[in-house]
């Protein structure tokens, strides 16, 4: 079975829309398939109409957040709850257009664990947003320590397998597409063209957006922790610079300005605080690892022969040498 996973905040503008292009894109599919719609807290009716349309539709599956928990919450919910042996994830907006879901559904057919929607076009009709996505994705892909599919959102499938480890995972900052490619396994990439907003407003405020975007890049990098270390390395070999010409001086005799030592001191203090906070930083780091436990390792398949080095045959062996 194929299960949707789709987040679901004040949309009664566009559900009846969403919906009939989900059914659309998987009944040819020939695929058993469910839809989970998650509702995060919504204030107008869309509840309602996922509970209307749940009692004529049994591929619909509703659940119901306690209160609005943000995006990330709400996609959280419905991935543990999903039950099918591939599991979609979109938005309810149909910005991921669901006549992609086929191409996804084809890729895990043909083995892929992951499959990534990536954009090959946006069309966003709110203009800092067009111009910020971009720049993000080309930072990120920079700082990132570990290779992350740039322009790839939340859309995308993940098999079984590949769900159960994302599910495992503990922490609670995510940057979803960071997790889906860091957990591994055999990816495809499928390409598509994001669409604008069929209808409503976008849901997201600019600070969840913000606090999303630290959470990509201090959940996969470390380059910013090393940023200070960095900097005082370079100041104390300005320090270093300085010294020498304060040397060089002092032996040829020069005279060099009252102010030469004391700017060569600021650097040298200046640099040793910094790479102290390096150090420091060095250790949250860890203890950031730490705290999330992250497993080290995560096992696709165990390849064993049944018969040959098993651990049997390997006792029968230390056997039959005692024999001898
Ligand atoms: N959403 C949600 N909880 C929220 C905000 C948004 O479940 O607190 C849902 C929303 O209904 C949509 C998806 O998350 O299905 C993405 O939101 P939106 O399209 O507004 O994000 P944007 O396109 O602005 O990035
Ligand atoms: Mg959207």
């Amino acid at each position: 079975m194929v299960s949707i996973v789709i987040p679901i905040y004040n949309e009664e503008e566009i559900f009846h829309l969403l919906h009939s292009a989900i059914v659309d894109a998987m009944q040819p599919t020939g695929e058993d398939w469910e839809v989970v719609y998650v509702n995060d807290g919504s204030k107008d009716s869309s509840l309602e109409l996922l509970m209307q349309y749940q009692a004529k539709d049994p591929h619909i599956v509703v659940v119901d957040l306690s209160r609005n928990w943000g995006h990330m919450g709400a996609i959280t919910a419905g991935l543990k709850v999903a039950e099918g042996d591939a599991v979609i994830l979109m938005d309810g907006d149909l910005q991921d257009p669901p006549s992609v879901l086929p191409d996804m559904i084809k890729e895990w057919r043909k083995g892929a664990q992951i499959v990534t929607a990536v954009r090959r076009s946006r069309k966003e009709s709110r203009k800092l947003l067009a111009l910020i996505f971009p720049l993000f994705h080309k930072f990120f892909g920079a700082m990132s320590d570990y290779p992350i599919p740039i322009n790839a959102g939340i859309f995308g499938l993940m098999d079984r397998q590949a769900m159960d480890s994302i599910n495992s995972l503990q922490e609670g900052n995510r940057y979803f597409p960071g997790l889906r490619a860091w957990v591994g396994y055999k990816n495809a990439i499928v390409y598509y063209d994001r669409a604008d907003r069929i209808g409503g407003e976008g849901k997201l405020s600019f600070m969840s957006r913000v606090k999303y975007a630290f959470d990509a890049i201090c959940s996969f990098s470390y380059k910013p922790l090393r940023i200070g270390a960095a900097c005082g390395v370079l100041c104390l070999a300005i320090a270093a610079g300085i010294g020498v010409e304060l040397l060089a001086a002092w032996i040829g005799n020069w005279s060099v300005s009252l102010y030469t030592p004391l700017i060569g001191a600021m650097f040298f203090l200046a640099g040793l605080q910094m790479i102290c906070m390096g150090a420091v930083a060095e250790y949250v780091g860890r203890i950031y690892d730490e705290v999330r436990r992250r497993p080290l390792s995560l096992i696709r398949q165990v390849h064993r022969r049944s018969s040959g080095y098993g651990f049997q045959n390997r006792t029968q062996h230390e056997e039959d040498l005692k024999v001898a």
